[in-house]
């Protein structure tokens, strides 16, 4: 066998477990459908948010282990991929999901700044907080170039000896004695394990192997507004935040400052389902940005009729507990598969990676990762 592990997708999860395969000495083949960086999937673009602040305390782990691995990939990488900005999560004041944050970040001694309505307005004038809100500030938040970090995962990947095939689709996983072959329209390609990494084309790809898993493709668009005065709503300036005002808007919006003259970003965390991957209208329209309107009026008035510059359409693998999937085939363990997803997965695929080539490698990874065992969706599972 001329292969030790083939990685089946190269977005961001898929392009970091290469990595990290491939810096440990392992014959890796990462094959991709469409060319890397492609636009169809979950991590195309020029920012994700990086952030401690979730409600949850595994999250909270996972993030300080994230971090110094992208310190560290930047460095191996020489180029810029974490913007630091700093953030706001804000909602009205005892919000569930401010509180919860709070006690999370907290256990692990995470400093967060209260700050009152009229604090937040003088440190950040674009906003309008009304009196009964909570404003929290975060300092470490921060942005990922999502697609320079995906290029800079593949480029290392194949610096340490992988092997990166584009436009070379999977169509179907066979399990062989001692092995796998994945085939392609190209050819067939066999190794000893297998990672299966394909994002909202996860679940087509495994149901054949006899695991179910509920994930729904959701359709999710964000924009990028071109601000009055651009300079205001730069890093330093402007942060990233993290609305929690749930009761007054349809979804939670958020937004990203202009770190490299894109425009600020702005987006509801969700979208509409679709049927799958494959049947996705690609054009853009303009819901998400009236939607986005009179959270704009409320909160960010001088952005209320700025013009969208550009809409992406992009895709999110949501679970129905929005936690990720991160595992092993119940039968053949030389099997792995992940997706980070529910619109909240990118800042950790570095790290993600990591335990993935662990995994493969030893048989383990020093990660607690039960909360993302696909067993837990049961009910969704047969193994014949
Ligand atoms: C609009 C939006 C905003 C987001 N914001 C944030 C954020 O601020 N912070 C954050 O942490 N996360 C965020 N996320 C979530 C994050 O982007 C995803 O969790 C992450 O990108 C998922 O990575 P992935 O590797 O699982 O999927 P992908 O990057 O989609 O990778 C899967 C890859 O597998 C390939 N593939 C699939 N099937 C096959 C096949 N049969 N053969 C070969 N290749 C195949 C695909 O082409 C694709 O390249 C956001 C997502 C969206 C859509």
């Amino acid at each position: 066998m001329t292969t030790d592990v083939i990685v089946l997708g190269a977005g961001g999860a898929g392009s970091a477990a290469a990595y990290y395969l491939a810096r440990r000495g392992q014959r890796v083949l990462l094959l991709e459908q469409f060319a890397i960086d492609h636009p169809y999937g979950s991590s195309f673009g020029n920012s994700r948010i990086i952030r401690y602040m979730y409600d949850h305390a595994t999250y909270v782990g996972m993030a300080k282990a994230a971090y110094p691995l992208w310190y560290a990939l930047q460095d191996e990488a020489g180029e810029r991929l974490l913007y630091e900005t700093g953030g706001l999560d804000f909602g009205r004041r005892g919000a569930p999901t401010l509180e919860a944050t709070l006690n999370a970040v907290k256990q692990f001694g995470i400093a967060v700044e209260q700050l009152t309505p009229a604090e937040g307005m003088r440190r950040y004038p674009q906003f309008r907080f009304d009196d009964d809100m909570t404003i929290l500030y975060q300092r470490d938040y921060g942005l990922l170039n999502a697609s320079a970090c995906v290029k800079a995962h593949v480029r290392l990947a194949a610096r340490h000896g992988a092997v990166v095939v584009e436009n070379a689709p999977v169509i179907r996983i066979d399990v062989r004695d001692g092995g796998v072959e994945v085939v392609t329209p190209q050819g067939t390609h066999a190794a000893e394990r297998l990672i299966v990494t394909a994002g909202a084309w996860t679940a087509p790809l495994l149901a054949p192997l006899g695991v179910n898993l509920p994930l729904q493709v959701e359709r999710v668009q964000y924009v990028f507004l071109q601000a009055p005065n651009p300079d205001d709503y730069r890093p330093g300036r402007y942060p990233i935040f993290i609305s929690h005002l749930y009761e007054s808007y349809e979804h939670v919006p958020y937004s990203i400052p202009d770190y490299d003259g894109a425009g600020v970003k702005l987006a509801f965390h969700g979208g509409e389902a679709v049927a799958s991957a494959d049947e996705v209208n690609r054009a853009p329209d303009t819901d998400a940005v009236d939607k986005l309107r009179p959270f704009l009026r409320d909160v960010l008035p001088d952005l209320a009729d700025a013009p969208a510059r550009e809409t992406h359409v992009c895709l999110y693998s949501m679970t129905p507990d929005h936690h990720f999937v991160i595992d092993q085939h119940p039968v053949h363990a030389n099997i792995l598969f992940a997706s980070p997803c529910s619109g909240h997965g990118f800042k950790f695929t570095t790290l993600i990676g990591s335990m993935l080539a662990d995994w493969s490698i030893d048989g383990k990874t020093e990660h607690d990762l039960s909360l993302f065992t696909h067993t837990r969706f049961a009910a969704h599972e047969s193994v014949t």
